[in-house]
């Protein structure tokens, strides 16, 4: 009987680390509130990813939610978002009940484009109306363009969102992406790159970055002003990552570099098995950028024979798991009054039944699809994969 292939599973350490670090959990009865694993799992963080302060929560989301309430968003306030990403990187700007602004991508990277960017900036500022805040994604870690778009962001003094919650591990120029921006987050959710079965970080570049982690620390455990008695001047959230949840991540965290050199050659596999089919292309690489290669995504050309769902039904049929690419947020119902700033002339559907639109974004999730990436497939599953694939180019 064939094996069942994931998209991306969590995958323990072979050495144990993880339930090392539970076990001590156990041990001292640190199982929750906090103790030495959320500390340590914190320190680590910032000494493995240089941040200025690292904040351990339950959620890459809280994470995100965490960034928008220390940058001081609120009521009636825009954000600039990239549209192609999962719904997590603009839901919390929903729930500080601000506005996003979409903005599109670039075909270069599929991350936000910095023109587009730029152009949101001038539209929005002969409004009367900066943003407070901007969000970057580095999508399936590929990474940004991320050195024009914060100089974008600077230029008009607005901080800087990194959601790298799908590139832990994605470096440019030798440095990580979530220390890029003012704000970095992380997700540690189960299909991440390493996994603490549920929780995100939240990462601080500014200059006053301890004190500011403090205040995150503050707001995530419920705003408990210090007094004897419960007192309370602001709403809180419960948002702390628990004592077990912070071991398994710092087991897991010993084996990130290792989880990346194994996803860079799944991507190699398919750019050499699959890459040469008519019509495929890989998803694209910067070049001064180290990618973590989360997941490794195709895209097929207009004109191609084949199309994402014909690959993704071949492989059902094979038990084989793949994804679509991310639905741009400007074209999901729930953010159809939201405004998208790109710069393709001629905004149209072009599938009406997908709801894809020709923006860069939308191309993108037209043409895209999400190879099986999970780092516990051997040469014998991805020769499976490729040959369901390239079978289709036989037919
Ligand atoms: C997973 C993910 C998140 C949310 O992280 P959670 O830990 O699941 O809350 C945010 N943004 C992107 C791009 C993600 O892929």
């Amino acid at each position: 009987m064939k094996q069942h292939i994931y998209l991306a599973s969590p995958h323990m350490s072979e050495e144990g680390y993880e339930k090392f670090f539970i076990k001590e959990a156990f041990d001292t009865n640190w199982i929750a509130p906090l103790g030495e694993n959320v500390t340590e799992f914190e320190r680590e963080m910032e000494e493995k990813l240089g941040a200025g302060a690292a904040v351990a929560l339950s959620a890459g989301t809280a994470a995100i939610h965490m960034a928008l309430k220390a940058i001081g968003v609120g009521e009636g306030d825009l954000v600039f978002c990239q549209s192609l990403t999962f719904s997590a990187s603009a839901n919390p700007i929903t729930y500080v009940n601000a506005k996003p602004v979409f903005i599109d991508s670039d075909e270069e990277t599929w991350n936000m484009s910095p023109s587009a960017l730029q152009k949101a900036f001038e539209k929005y500022e002969k409004l009367g109306k900066l943003p407070k805040a901007v969000i970057v994604v580095h999508l399936y870690g590929i990474c940004a363009k991320i050195e024009p778009i914060a100089q974008i962001c600077k230029k008009y003094r607005v901080p800087l969102i990194e959601d790298a919650a799908e590139s832990l591990g994605t470096t440019y120029k030798g440095k990580y992406t979530g220390t890029f921006g003012d704000y970095g987050i992380i997700s540690f959710n189960g299909n991440k790159i390493i996994t603490s079965s549920g929780g995100g970080m939240l990462l601080i570049n500014t200059e006053d970055a301890k004190e500011r982690a403090r205040e995150v620390l503050f707001l995530a455990t419920q705003a408990r002003e210090a007094q004897r008695w419960y007192q309370h001047a602001q709403i809180g959230y419960n948002y702390r990552m628990s004592n077990v949840v912070a071991g398994i991540g710092r087991g897991q965290l010993k084996v990130l570099d290792q989880r990346v050199e194994q996803k860079r050659a799944i991507y190699e596999y398919y750019r050499k098995h699959i890459g040469d089919l008519k019509g495929l292309s890989m998803m694209p690489q910067s070049r001064e950028a180290y990618s973590n290669c989360w997941l490794s995504a195709i895209q097929l050309d207009d004109g191609c024979r084949v199309g994402p769902f014909d690959i993704m039904d071949a492989l059902l049929a094979d038990d084989v798991e793949s994804r679509p690419i991310w639905k741009p947020l400007h074209l999901q119902p729930v953010f159809a009054d939201c405004d998208f700033v790109t710069e393709k002339e001629g905004l149209h559907m072009v599938d009406e039944r997908i709801g894809a639109d020709n923006s860069a974004a939308g191309t993108i999730f037209l043409r895209g699809v999400c190879m099986p990436s999970d780092t516990k497939m051997t040469e014998r599953d991805l020769e499976r994969v490729c040959g369901v694939v390239r079978k289709l180019w036989k037919m």
